[in-house]
């Protein structure tokens, strides 16, 4: 299992970290969620 990132890697701020029993993701003020699991993510656009 990988760890959420803490900081965000564009800007180094840190990041809302939301982890759910399957995924997690960081949500940066500045750049909104840039990191979310790549495998299996529940976030996919239409
Ligand atoms: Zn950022």
């Amino acid at each position: 299992m990988l760890e959420p990132p803490r900081f965000c890697e564009s800007c180094g701020r840190r990041m809302a970290v939301t982890v759910s029993p399957t995924s997690w993701s960081a949500r940066c003020q500045e750049h909104g969620i840039v990191t979310a699991i790549s495998a299996e993510g529940p976030i996919a656009g239409t």
